[in-house]
């Protein structure tokens, strides 16, 4: 080997914003045959924003879910924490757990201790939502296959709300208490300027090019209708992510592109994790390579470093 050839590699990427962490990306990822990016942070800017609340109440809706929410660093739940603060809610100050179990321990950030009295105890993340107790009451945040998982029921106006945001590209984030869905927020992402391109390049390429998504449906509908694109796999659970990474390594060798805490296992199961720098430190913790600043466009670049390099190297 080369180490000069290697150097130089490692420099060319950093110019065009990615972190090598490991040499052996030079290696193997000439050598690619499938690339599979997640959807959420990754495909889309992981920047998301709350554009409506449909219900009854939908300020005291919206200050439940922040207060489970606070807890998470999904995407999802920073647009509702914010959208919360900015129109001024804070959660009914209530009972906090008192048993030392409560929120601190709880699965994700805890995030800044606030002004208000915590209304949130036993906070559990899931990958697909938080569930915990929000003034003494059950409280579920998260998609649709987390309602029927706990056993929550979704009435009619809600599905169907649910069901235009998701068509319109959006989020349906439902918010439920006491064994029932009282409410849909929408949160909406956006896909990154740079992502036709960089399906595209990748293609041109010669590499197949398949999405995992947690989302269910129709949020990734752009996506699969892309030419460039071979296949979406939705509602794909993180663990589902590792399992369809493992089917895609039995055809061939898989390079593994996400953003979120959620994709790192996924990232260490790929022949090559490339992490795009983003809400979580896992995903970057996990990868190969990491996209430090936020172009999706440096990945079929960071291909064309590797080619160059190993050719120099062998
Ligand atoms: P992707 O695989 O596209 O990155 P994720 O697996 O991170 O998506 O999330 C899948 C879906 O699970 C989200 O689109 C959202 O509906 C739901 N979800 C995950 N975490 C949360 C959360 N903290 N609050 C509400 N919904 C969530
Ligand atoms: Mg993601």
């Amino acid at each position: 080997a080369t180490p000069l050839a290697v150097a130089a590699g490692i420099q060319r990427a950093a110019e065009s914003g990615v972190v090598v962490a490991s040499e052996t990306i030079f290696e193997v990822l000439p050598d690619v045959d499938v690339v599979a990016l997640d959807k959420t942070g990754t495909l889309t800017s992981g920047e998301m924003t709350v554009t409506g609340v449909d219900a009854d109440d939908g300020e005291h809706l919206l200050a439940r879910a922040a207060a489970l929410e606070r807890y998470s660093n999904h995407p999802v739940a920073d647009a509702v924490v914010a959208f919360a603060a900015g129109e001024g809610l804070r959660p009914a100050p209530e009972n906090p757990a008192t048993d030392g179990g409560g929120p601190a321990e709880a699965t994700g950030r805890n995030r800044e201790a606030d002004d208000w009295d915590d209304p949130a105890s036993s906070v559990e993340g899931r990958p697909t939502g938080v569930v915990g107790t929000v003034d003494g009451e059950e409280t579920v945040v998260g998609n649709r296959d987390l309602f029927e998982s706990e056993g929550l029921a979704v009435p009619e106006r809600f599905e169907e709300r649910a069901d235009t945001i998701a068509g319109d590209g959006g989020v349906p984030v439902l918010v439920g208490w006491n064994g029932r869905c009282r409410g849909v927020l929408a949160v909406t992402d956006r896909p990154r300027d740079d992502w036709d391109e960089t399906v595209t390049a990748l293609a041109d390429d010669g590499r197949s090019v398949v999405v995992l998504t947690g989302d269910d449906g129709a949020a990734a509908d752009r996506f699969r209708d892309h030419p460039a694109v071979d296949e979406v796999f939705a509602g794909v659970p993180p663990d589902g992510k590792v399992a369809t990474v493992q089917r895609l390594r039995a055809q061939g060798t898989v390079a593994m592109v996400g953003d979120g805490d959620n994709d790192a296992p996924a990232l260490a199961a790929a022949d090559v994790g490339v992490a795009i720098a983003g809400s979580g430190g896992l995903a970057a913790e996990a990868a190969d390579a990491v996209v430090t600043d936020g172009r999706l466009d440096a990945v079929p670049v960071l291909f064309d470093v590797a080619t160059a390099t190993r050719r120099r190297v062998r």
